[in-house]
């Protein structure tokens, strides 16, 4: 098969897609968040293919993309108020809802769950791609399962490139991590991944939150969890990632001290000039944390090479995308961190 990308400016770009999701298959379009492997998401088989070519295990719920709130009656039922609050605050934008699902939507896509993770992207022409296919697109991060995320076509070419009829080029992703996704089907709402959106901005509205621990810890394979895809191993290069915490300058030091040959250090645009002969490799400014979150996985997917044989991670502290930078970093490095200022 041919993998063709069109532009997402390109007339007509738009209309293809929505074709090839009308019939069945896959494409991978652009959010706000990360590209995503799209399909049908009420068509079991158009949902299969996207497990199937993804490598995802079946119990890895897939999120429905929805044009907006008039959308969420289709696919939910028993809506809290605070779902229309949140939707008509950070809608279209990186947040998923999780709330109890309509038969009319696949166990397949929901990973047998009887719950359902809606969002609506903030990217028009994947919001057009979803009115003229007249379906809900499931789609989750368009990489191969358990490698960094997709944040350019050519990322996506990269992983796909002959296993899907099309790719749809938005340009690089602007928020750079997965949506934020909270639960509203408990007691209380539940925040099951950090993104774009912040703790605090749901705590604001919402008034209540609770993190779940899968947000801060290691998850046993056998354990069961309310999001099933924060078991596995995620976002990593194939090499081991450790994450040095503390100040700029003991960082260093310590890195330096047991940097080796063959070793990589990923940091912050500032930090570049301390690191120099250690390989370092910036992802953006740490006074700038939307250009870490929008570095993010180019850098783990540049990163993640045979040759290399370590890599020391900088890691922005506190909230908002922060949070959400250090929830990816830490699953990346298996939540293995090292404190500088402890050790010196
Ligand atoms: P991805 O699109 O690869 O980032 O993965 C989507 C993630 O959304 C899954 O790994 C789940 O953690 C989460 N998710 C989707 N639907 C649900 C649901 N019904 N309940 C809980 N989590 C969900
Ligand atoms: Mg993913």
């Amino acid at each position: 098969m041919k993998t063709q990308v069109l532009s997402a400016q390109q007339t007509g770009a738009a209309a293809a897609a929505a074709e090839i999701i009308k019939n069945g298959g896959l494409v991978a379009i652009p959010t706000e968040t990360v590209y995503g492997l799209g399909a049908n998401g009420l068509d079991e088989n158009a949902v299969r293919e996207i497990f199937r070519v993804k490598g995802r295990p079946q119990d890895n719920p897939l999120i429905l993309h929805i044009t907006g709130p008039e959308d969420i009656e289709r696919f939910a039922h028993g809506v809290p108020q605070a779902a229309y609050t949140l939707a008509e605050k950070f809608w279209p934008g990186p947040l998923t809802m999780v709330l109890p699902a309509r038969a009319n939507v696949p166990r397949r896509t929901t990973g047998g769950l009887d719950t359902v993770g809606l969002r609506c992207p903030d990217c028009d022409v994947t919001r057009e791609i979803i009115r003229l296919a007249g379906v809900p697109i499931a789609a989750p991060s368009a990489n191969i399962s358990g490698k960094p995320s997709t944040t350019t076509a050519q990322h996506v070419l990269d992983d796909h490139e002959g296993k899907i009829p099309l790719i749809v080029d938005g340009g690089p992703c602007r928020v750079g991590v997965e949506s934020t996704i909270v639960d509203l089907t408990g007691r209380r709402p539940r925040l099951l991944r950090p993104g774009g959106i912040g703790p605090e901005e749901l705590l604001a509205v919402l008034g209540d939150l609770v993190v779940d621990k899968a947000v801060t810890a290691q998850i046993d394979q056998d354990e069961v969890v309310r999001a099933p895809g924060m078991k596995y191993r995620h976002y990593a290069p194939q090499e081991p990632v450790v994450i040095v915490s503390g100040s700029r300058e003991k960082a260093a030091a310590y890195i330096r001290a047991h940097f080796e040959p063959g070793d990589r250090v990923l940091c912050f645009e500032e930090e570049l000039p301390l690191y120099e002969g250690c390989a370092p490799l910036s992802y953006g400014r740490e006074a700038d944390v939307d250009t870490l979150s929008a570095g993010l996985f180019a850098a783990l997917r540049e990163l993640d090479d045979a040759g290399i044989h370590q890599v020391y991670a900088r890691c922005p502290v506190g909230g908002g995308v922060a949070y959400a930078i250090q929830n990816r970093l830490k699953k990346a490095a298996a939540f293995h961190v090292i404190d500088a200022e402890e050790l010196l």
